[in-house]
């Protein structure tokens, strides 16, 4: 082959990016009879192996097709395999290339099936590995190095990754990056602070190392000062902070990082807008999800299914199945599994188990196979809207048709279904008859069940096997004392919070949380120490007064505290944070804007009530997000038919 011949192809390939086309460029080497030289054959395996996407199994057929492959075709095939969900087809070429080849291993196949070792986390691979790159003498070589750190760190080995980089001549920026991932993975903070100050040279990465170890490691302050100090920052280190903070539910952080991001001028990218939504989801702020609806729509981004799945989910949460539908009607036939499990989840958390059921149908025609979590999902939408035989129908189904085991929380949501339905016998005897041992979370549901239905003789019997299981939960101690309150057992409900306060059982502390003009404000019960709640209580006697007028509202004081963990101060009822935010909500939201709540744990039936009448005298939208669904009060009822 001439060289110019030789340029000619190389270049074409270089433009190639499918695989249609590689096979069409491969076809016209084969038939000049080109494919022979080693050189040339050895660039088209790499191109196959590395640039064009899910091609691996091609290039691997490629290269068993070669009749005496060399060390770098050998390297591009362990190359390949290292970071996919193959990487055993690594260790086989590893083993091959020592068996078979003419030439041995070098400094690119060990860094290379190093790096497969590590996304199998095998330690023992990792370290007969380390071993023959000793014997070739390759371990201190930089590249060699630097992956055997990254393969301890990978492997929980964060003494060994430090050895290695300690015996290095002259480690450089890639290798000290390594070090500190490793200290981060092994949650060390310190360790990875004290080596980032002691780099001599830093490179963009490590920035971003630091920034996602610091949020991983809850340092939020710490990550916020190296991302100011940073002097360049890219898309990496943009939405690991939007991330960072969204999950450690540090939600004004995301969005102010988001809204950084958009005043200096970058485009935000797949990763920082699911990161953002998730942070909408948890924070339940409509208004911003709604922007970000806009920005997605018109920066072209409603190809990207996963962005697609994260707004359905903001909008669910946020109390707008009706959006969610809607942008899941209109993915444009690329919705997978995840797109389908979260429509349905949220039309199961807005108490739509109907149109849930006929979703599930949709999807099993269309040919989308359920998994498990899909199937979570399902019995959940059947149990809040009491389909009590669907339910059981596709319990079975999971087993008939799908050939799936049911796991612990397939059984708790039967629970649930049995339970709510007031079918407590049932339920007692699907726990009994359970495979699995139940976990506290299945007693759980069937106390809960019980004192919703005022069930004293069970609700004990549960009891004392969650108290062998989970003795220090303050949930479990409410619930039972609500069950003795709906019977008027006094004593025994005061017997009840005595031995609580003799283990030193805490309650989780009530709050709910309200957007207005694009700022979360949070309310806790019976706090009482700034201008926002004193103008929020103002507000919240005036409602109460005219309820009592034109609403006949008689607050239920003295009954039994559905708010289960909290709040059971007889006076504390008419300070409950969610009364507080619907009232801060009305002094400063427009007329006629849905009131939008969400709240840390469950809705009481004297607030629940107060909603249902502020949605009819001031006909308002309320809808209120608590721990277990949604709630939409709308002209003097709740969707959840005052069963929740
Ligand atoms: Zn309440
Ligand atoms: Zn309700």
């Amino acid at each position: 082959m001439s060289r110019l011949q030789q340029q000619q192809y190389l270049s074409l390939l270089s433009n190639c990016k499918s695989l249609k086309t590689f096979k069409q460029i491969q076809a016209s080497l084969q038939k000049s009879g080109l494919d022979t030289d080693p050189f040339i054959y050895g660039k088209l395996l790499l191109h196959c192996a590395v640039t064009i996407s899910d091609a691996l199994d091609y290039a691997r057929f490629l290269f068993l097709r070669f009749p005496n492959p060399d060390v770098f075709m050998y390297n591009t095939i362990i190359r390949g395999f290292s970071d996919s969900d193959t990487p055993q087809n690594s260790i086989t070429a590893y083993i091959d290339l020592r068996r078979k080849s003419f030439a041995p291993p070098d400094s690119f196949s060990f860094a290379f099936i190093l790096k497969a070792a590590a996304s199998y986390r095998s330690l023992r691979a990792g370290i007969q590995l380390h071993c023959q790159a000793l014997t070739h003498g390759l371990d201190t070589h930089l590249f060699v190095g630097t992956t055997l750190i990254s393969m301890y760190g990978e492997c929980g080995r964060v003494d060994f990754a430090k050895k290695v980089f300690e015996e290095m001549r002259e480690p450089n920026v890639v290798a000290w990056n390594s070090v500190v991932t490793a200290c981060f993975r092994d949650d060390d903070v310190e360790g990875a602070t004290r080596l980032f100050n002691r780099m001599p040279a830093k490179n963009l990465t490590s920035w971003n190392v630091m920034l996602a170890g610091y949020t991983k490691g809850r340092e939020l302050e710490l990550a916020r000062k190296i991302f100011w100090e940073m002097p360049v920052k890219d898309d990496v280190s943009w939405s690991t902070m939007i991330i960072g903070f969204a999950h450690n539910g540090c939600f004004d952080g995301a969005f102010g990082y988001f809204r950084e991001l958009q005043q200096a001028g970058m485009r935000p990218n797949e990763v920082s807008l699911t990161g953002v939504l998730s942070a909408c989801a948890q924070a339940g702020a409509y208004e911003f999800g709604r922007i970000l609806h806009g920005l997605i729509e018109k920066g072209g981004f409603t190809w990207l299914v996963s962005v697609n799945n994260a707004l359905m989910d903001a909008y669910s949460k946020c109390g707008n199945v009706g959006m969610a539908s809607l942008v899941f009607e209109r993915m444009p036939g690329t919705r997978g599994i995840i797109s389908w499990t979260t429509i349905i989840a949220g039309l199961a958390m807005h108490g739509h188990g109907k149109e849930a059921i006929r979703l599930f149908h949709e999807m099993e025609e269309s040919g989308v196979r359920p998994d498990g979590i899909i199937f979570i999902s399902i019995l959940y939408a059947c149990s809040h809207a009491g389909l009590i035989k669907q339910g059981s129908d596709y319990f079975s189904k999971m087993k008939d048709i799908y050939n799936m085991e049911p796991a612990i929380e397939h059984y708790g949501c039967m629970v649930d279904l049995y339970g709510r339905a007031g079918k407590l016998q049932e339920a007692y005897e699907f726990v009994c008859q359970m495979p699995v041992s139940p976990n506290a979370i299945i007693w759980r549901t069937l106390l809960g069940a019980c004192s919703i239905h005022g069930n004293i003789k069970l609700a004990e019997q549960v009891k004392q096997q969650l108290s062998e299981l989970d003795p220090k939960n303050s949930s479990d101690h409410v619930l039972l004392s609500n069950v003795y309150a709906v019977a008027g057992k006094w004593k025994d409900v005061a017997a009840v919070r005595r031995s609580m306060s003799e283990k030193k059982i805490k309650k989780t502390p009530g709050w709910s949380m309200i957007e207005v003009d694009k700022i979360m404000y949070v309310f806790m019960a019976g706090e009482k120490n700034n201008k926002i709640t004193e103008q929020a209580y103002e507000k919240l006697r005036e409602i109460i007064l005219r309820l009592r007028v034109e609403g006949s509202y008689v607050p239920e004081i003295g009954s039994v505290m559905h708010d289960i963990e909290e709040e059971e101060k007889e006076d504390q009822v008419g300070k409950h944070s969610e009364k507080l935010a619907v009232a801060f909500g009305m002094t400063r939201l427009a007329k006629g804007v849905t009131i939008r709540i969400v709240k840390n744990l469950r809705v009481c039936r004297d607030c629940h009530t107060i909603m249902k009448l502020i949605s009819k005298v001031y006909g308002l939208e309320i809808v209120v997000r608590d721990r277990s669904r949604f709630h939409l009060f709308r002209d003097g009822s709740c969707t959840c038919g005052d069963y929740w």
